[in-house]
């Protein structure tokens, strides 16, 4: 992806809570040999391991807020450094500041990389409350599902694992998700036209279906993958 052979891609999906970034980064994943980094994902198990950082985060995660820039910032240096990740990744929920997207400019910058394009997954702020009411995922492998849009086949059952538990996240409840809608809008959505000054950015309409999305970032993320 992009013109610089030597440099691993990294590809940002940027988009409010419920768009489908894991939905989608997840099958991109699989698709084009990149790996997801989702910083909620880190810091879910970073609060379950009860590391510092962990105890720091719970509380604002509860509330629906942003956690720090240097705590987050932190863990996803350490992540990109990780040998799993050095044929390139999906960042899914990051950068959600403007703070978070320098500071990873400057970060790849150290390596000589850069990032090779972010996609905003667009859908009306009603969508994404509807989408969040009603995800779950598999406690086992991580699928994600929704009670309307994307059960499983036999209820209670992983269709990708045939694992039992499945998973309600502690923060997708009613009170939370105005919260993090008002972060998404006041701290997130001007990133937009951060990566669209840069000449970085592309749109996807994130209100069709799930496979309709893939395609319309399949087309987006093979013309990256072209040499410019
Ligand atoms: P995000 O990572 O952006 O917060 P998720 O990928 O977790 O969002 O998706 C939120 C919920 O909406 C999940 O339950 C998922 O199954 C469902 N979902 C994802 N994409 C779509 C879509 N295009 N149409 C309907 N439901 C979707
Ligand atoms: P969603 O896509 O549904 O908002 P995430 O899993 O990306 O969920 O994030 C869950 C929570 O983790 C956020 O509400 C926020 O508290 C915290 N979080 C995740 N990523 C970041 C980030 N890059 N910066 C600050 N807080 C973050
Ligand atoms: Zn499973």
């Amino acid at each position: 992806m992009g013109a610089d052979k030597n440099t691993r891609p990294v590809l940002i999906l940027l988009g409010p809570p419920g768009a489908g970034k894991g939905t989608q980064a997840r099958r991109l994943e699989e698709r084009f040999g990149l790996v997801q980094l989702s910083t909620g994902d880190l810091l879910r198990a970073a609060v379950a391991a009860g590391t510092e950082a962990g105890r720091a985060a719970k509380a604002v995660m509860e509330a629906g807020g942003l956690v720090s820039d240097q705590i987050v910032l932190d863990i996803l240096a350490d992540r990109l450094a990780e040998p799993d990740v050095a044929g390139g990744v999906i960042l899914d929920g990051f950068p959600r500041t403007t703070v978070q997207a320098e500071a990873l400019d400057e970060m790849l910058a150290a390596h000589g990389e850069r990032v090779t394009g972010a996609i905003s997954m667009e859908v009306d702020d009603a969508a994404m409350v509807e989408r969040i009411a009603g995800r779950f995922t598999c406690g086992a492998c991580g699928e994600g599902y929704h009670d309307s849009f994307k059960p499983t086949a036999v209820e209670g059952v992983c269709d990708a694992c045939g694992g039992t538990e499945m998973k309600r996240r502690a923060d997708d409840k009613a009170e939370t998700v105005a919260a993090r809608l008002e972060a998404y809008h006041a701290q997130t959505a001007p990133l937009i036209g951060y990566y669209e000054g840069k000449g970085l950015l592309d749109r996807v309409d994130a209100m069709g279906d799930i496979d309709a999305v893939t395609e319309a970032l399949v087309v987006l993320v093979e013309r990256l993958r072209e040499p410019a």
